[in-house]
């Protein structure tokens, strides 16, 4: 078994909260590790809307959840920050030298002098289909997310949400052109939908061509056979329940913000989010700091932006137990420091 790392900073996710926070450490000659869950940095920018463009990055008048990703990427390059993806923070227990041990869920182990919480709305977990026992075909005929799309190919498909995610998929799976399932059936509890207008009438307009089916309705049981899902049970608006046959079910309901093991940490949390003040940005337990969607404050909006300003600040509480024989970190500006050219190695 390997020593735990030892390290002055770990950042939990790797959102473009958690990226900028790289940043902000390493102007004050802080390293950090990160880690996260999912298998990419970017967070919701990459796991919800990577082609959408976002507007209000200051002095980036668009870029996509995908281009603003890759631009904190490059940015924080200099900083050598190390990444550790696919693994989830299980553990932040904080010790008796006022250090904190940090573990994931694929056992490494961190002794870390601060630890940053960047967690956003926490590890994703997508809402389920509440059919009982409906969950024991997922991975084999129900999903919740497309991994590879291919799984998909030659299979009667029914697509059940109203949502962007919901939409885009559909338009990917019944498109003209060389078809990619055998039929696709889109469902929705009504005739009504939360996607952006040119997706919905882009599905509409497949109706018409004969290429997917649209229904309203709720699933209300199902049919197996051969311990194989067959059919959905959906009830109607008319009131009466037929049987939908398909070999693949898609489900989009949303993500629903799970806390996951940071609800274990001994933290004070307020609705699911972290309380912190807006001097450091620390969590009640000194050392400990959130940014991001994860804390709350008074006033508090969750806008990248607002991540970035906590960044900065939380980075500066960081430096003051990290170097504590320096009495004042001095701000420096980046444009005209020369230990600042020297750490982002523009020289
Ligand atoms: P997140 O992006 O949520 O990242 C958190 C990361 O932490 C995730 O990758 C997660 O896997 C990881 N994580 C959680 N728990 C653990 C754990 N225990 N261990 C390891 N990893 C963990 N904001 C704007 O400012 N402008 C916009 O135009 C805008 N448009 C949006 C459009 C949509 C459709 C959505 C859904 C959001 C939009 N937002 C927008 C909001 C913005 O995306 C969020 O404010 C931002 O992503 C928050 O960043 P974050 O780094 O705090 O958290």
């Amino acid at each position: 078994e390997h020593a735990p790392v030892e390290t002055d900073a770990v950042i939990i996710g790797a959102g473009p909260v958690g990226l900028f926070q790289v940043f902000e450490l390493g102007l004050l000659e802080i390293k950090a590790h990160v880690i996260d869950a999912l298998p990419h940095p970017g967070g919701q920018c990459i796991e919800l809307y990577p082609d959408k463009p976002i507007y209000d990055i200051p002095a980036v008048p668009v870029c996509t959840g995908r281009e603003l990703t890759e631009n904190l990427l490059k940015q924080i390059e200099p900083f050598g920050a190390t990444f550790h993806l696919g693994e989830e923070v299980t553990v932040v227990e904080r010790q008796d030298d006022g250090r904190f041990y940090v573990e994931t869920s694929k056992g490494t182990r961190f002794i870390a002098r601060t630890v940053f919480i960047a967690a956003g709305v926490g590890a994703f977990q997508p809402r389920a289909l509440k059919l009982g026992g409906v969950e024991k075909f997922a991975g084999s005929q129900l999903f919740y997310r497309v991994q590879n799309p291919a799984d998909f190919a030659d299979k009667d498909l029914v697509i059940i949400g109203g949502g962007d995610s919901a939409l885009d998929w559909t338009l990917h799976f019944a498109a003209e052109g060389p078809k990619l399932a055998r039929s696709v059936i889109l469902m929705h509890r009504r005739d009504g939908f939360q996607a952006a207008p040119a997706s919905v009438a882009k599905m509409k307009h497949l109706c018409e061509a004969g290429e997917m089916q649209f229904l309203v309705g709720q699933a209300v049981g199902y049919e197996e056979a051969d311990g194989r899902l067959k059919a959905l049970k959906v009830a109607g608006p008319d009131g009466v329940t037929r049987a939908v046959p398909l070999d693949m079910l898609l489900v989009f309901f949303g993500l629903s913000p799970k806390l996951g093991p940071i609800a274990e940490w001994g933290l004070d949390i307020e609705r699911k989010q972290l309380v912190v003040d807006t001097e450091k940005f620390s969590t009640s337990v000194p050392g400990i700091f959130a940014v991001g969607d994860i804390n709350t404050y008074p006033g508090k909006k969750k806008l990248i932006l607002s991540g970035f300003h906590e960044c900065a600040l939380a980075a500066f509480g960081a430096a003051a137990i990290i170097f504590p024989d320096k009495d004042k970190i001095p701000l420096q500006y980046t444009t005209t420091s020369t230990r600042l050219h020297k750490v982002l190695g523009v020289e």
